[in-house]
C-alpha cells in the first residue's frame, strides 16, 4: 500500500518549497487512497526550535493538507538510531574515524591542488588496534561512517528523473552517520542516516521530495542495502524557481507559507498554484482546481522534470479568482481577521450584515484579502482626509450649496430607511433645484464622504457610511 510521508526540519517557517513537497506527497496518497505522514526531523536541537515545529504545522493544517499519522518526532527516536549505528558497527560496515577537522582541511587542499573533487580518502577504515589505542589516548573524539566502495554503482527509476545512476566513488567517500562522540559513546546520527530508519520503520513506499536531494539517495540506497531493507521508490521534484531562474532563496522576499497568509493569499489559490509548480493537469482539466479534484488526476508522467519559475502574476490571478468566486458570508469571515489586524472599530457579530454589504461592494475588486484593509479603511475610520483633488472639488463656486441641499434632504428623510432608491432620488432632487449636471454633483458627494476621487461605487458607499451616520458627519466636515 502507499505511505508516503513530508519530512520538515523545523529549522525555519514552512517554506514554499517544503509545502509543495507536501502537496505531491499528498495528492499521491489521496490518489492512491494511502497514507500521508508527518514527520519533524528535529535530530538537529542547535538549529530546531518548537515555534518553527508550529508553524510548519499550522502552515500544512491550513493549506488542507491532513496527514493520517503523526506528527513524528526524531529527537523521540534517537535510541533506535543508536541501535542501527551499533549494529552496522558491530557488522563491520561502519567504523569509528578519528581525523580533526585539520586532517580533513589538509587532505581537502591537496584534493583541490591536484584537480580532484574533495572527499573523505578513507583512510581510518582498517585502523589497527594500535592505531585506534593511540587516537583514543590522544583524546580525539571520533565521528561514525559508514563505508561506500568506491567500484559500486547505485541505480534507481526515478519516477520523476526516469533512470538515475550514481558511482560510488563519486559520493565523497565513507559518509558520517554520527557525529563525533568519546569512545564507545555514538553522537548524534545525521540526517541521511536517520531518514533511511525511519522510512524503514515507517514502512514508506514511496519517497517524494525536491530535486535538491537526489545526491543523497544513493547514500541512502546503500544504506537499506546494509539494513537489509526493501528500497522505496523515489520521485525527486523540480524545484521552485526565482523569475530570474535561480533556486528560490530567501533573498527572493515571501518564501514561507504563514508570509503568504498574512499578505491575504487564500489557501486555496496557494494550494491550487503549488500542484500548478511542477504539475500539468490532464487536456481538459481546468487550472482552477482543489486539491481534491487534483488528487483524483494525479500521477508522476505529469510532472515536468525542468524547475518551476514563480510568477507572481499568475498566483495573483489565481488568488482574485478565488475571491471573486466565493460568496460573500463566506469571504467576509476571512476578512474579518484582517480588518482586526488593523484596528478598524467594529463588531463582528452585531456589525454582521453592515460588514457584508462592504465585502460585497469590494469584493470583485480584491485581489489580496488584505486589499480589503487599504480600499475598505474609507468605511470604519471617523476622521477623513481629503486628497487634493477632492478639495479642489469642494472648493468650485457653488459646491458648498449642494452639499447643503444634500444635508436637508437627507434630514426631510430621516423618518425612513436610506435606500438605494431613496439616495438616488435624492441626489436626482438636488440635480433638479441647483440645475446642475449630475456628474458635477456626484463628484462632489464622492470628495464629501470619501476623501478622494475615485473608488467603489458611490452611492453604494453612502449607504454603508450612513450605517454609522458617517455620511452627515462628512457632508457637514465638508462645508
Ligand atoms: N528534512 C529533510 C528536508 O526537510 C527531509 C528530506 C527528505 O524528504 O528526505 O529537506
Amino acid at each position: 500500500s502507499v505511505r508516503v510521508r513530508i519530512a520538515p526540519s523545523p529549522t525555519g517557517n514552512l517554506h514554499i518549497g517544503t509545502a509543495r513537497t507536501a502537496v505531491f506527497n499528498w495528492l499521491f496518497a489521496r490518489h492512491h487512497g494511502g497514507q500521508f505522514i508527518l514527520r519533524v526531523e528535529d535530530t538537529d536541537l542547535e538549529r530546531s526550535r518548537t515555534e518553527y515545529t508550529e508553524n510548519i504545522v499550522d502552515g500544512l493544517t491550513w493549506l488542507g493538507l491532513t496527514w493520517d499519522e503523526g506528527p513524528w518526532f526524531q529527537s523521540q527516536r534517537l535510541d533506535l538510531y543508536r541501535q542501527k549505528i551499533q549494529q552496522l558497527l558491530d557488522q563491520g560496515l561502519a567504523y569509528r574515524c578519528y581525523c580533526t577537522e585539520d586532517e580533513l582541511e589538509a587532505m581537502r587542499t591537496a584534493q583541490k591542488a591536484r584537480g580532484l573533487a574533495p572527499r573523505y580518502d578513507n583512510r581510518h577504515r582498517h585502523l589497527t588496534p594500535e592505531q585506534r589505542a593511540a587516537f583514543v589516548t590522544a583524546g580525539r573524539k571520533p565521528v561514525i561512517r559508514f563505508q561506500i566502495q568506491d567500484h559500486q554503482e547505485i541505480t534507481w527509476e526515478d519516477l520523476v528523473r526516469g533512470t538515475v545512476t550514481w558511482k560510488g566513488r563519486d559520493l565523497g567517500g565513507d559518509m558520517v552517520i554520527a557525529r563525533a562522540a568519546s569512545e564507545d559513546e555514538i553522537g548524534q546520527p545525521l540526517y541521511n542516516f536517520v531518514v533511511v530508519v525511519d522510512d524503514i520503520e515507517m514502512a514508506i513506499s514511496h519517497v517524494i521530495r525536491g530535486e535538491d536531494h537526489i545526491g543523497n539517495t544513493p547514500k541512502q540506497i546503500l544504506l537499506y542495502a546494509a539494513l537489509s531493507a526493501t528500497v522505496p521508490q523515489f520521485a525527486h521534484t523540480p524545484l521552485i524557481l526565482n523569475p530570474a531562474g535561480q533556486k528560490l532563496s530567501k533573498r527572493d522576499g515571501v518564501t514561507s507559507i504563514s508570509e503568504f497568509r498574512q499578505l491575504g493569499y487564500t489557501q486555496e489559490a496557494i494550494a491550487n498554484y503549488m500542484t500548478l509548480l511542477g504539475w500539468s493537469p490532464p487536456e481538459g482539466m481546468a487550472e482552477i482546481f482543489s486539491l481534491e479534484a487534483a488528487a483524483q488526476q494525479f500521477s508522476f508522467e505529469r510532472v515536468n522534470k525542468a524547475g518551476a519559475k514563480f510568477d507572481w502574476d499568475k498566483l495573483n490571478w489565481l488568488n482574485s479568482q478565488y475571491l471573486h468566486r466565493m460568496p460573500s458570508p463566506e469571504l467576509t469571515d476571512r476578512l474579518i481577521p484582517y480588518w482586526q489586524a488593523a484596528e478598524f472599530v467594529f463588531d463582528p457579530v452585531g456589525d454582521r450584515p453592515w460588514l457584508e454589504t462592504i465585502t460585497q461592494l469590494l469584493g470583485p475588486s480584491l485581489v489580496l484579502l488584505k486589499d480589503a484593509v487599504i480600499q475598505g479603511e474609507v468605511f470604519f475610520k471617523t476622521t477623513l482626509m481629503f486628497n487634493d483633488d477632492a478639495t479642489a472639488q469642494l472648493q468650485q463656486q457653488g459646491m458648498g450649496e449642494v452639499l447643503s441641499e444634500l444635508i436637508s434632504l437627507q434630514d426631510a428623510h430621516a423618518n425612513q430607511p436610506l435606500t438605494l432608491d431613496l439616495a438616488k432620488e435624492i441626489l436626482n432632487q438636488v440635480v433638479a433645484s441647483k440645475k446642475l449636471k449630475k456628474g458635477m454633483v456626484m463628484r462632489s458627494l464622492r470628495a464629501a464622504l470619501m476623501g478622494e476621487m475615485h473608488g467603489p461605487d458611490l452611492l453604494q458607499s453612502w449607504l454603508i457610511l450612513h450605517h454609522r451616520g458617517q455620511d452627515t458627519t462628512r457632508l457637514n466636515a465638508a462645508l
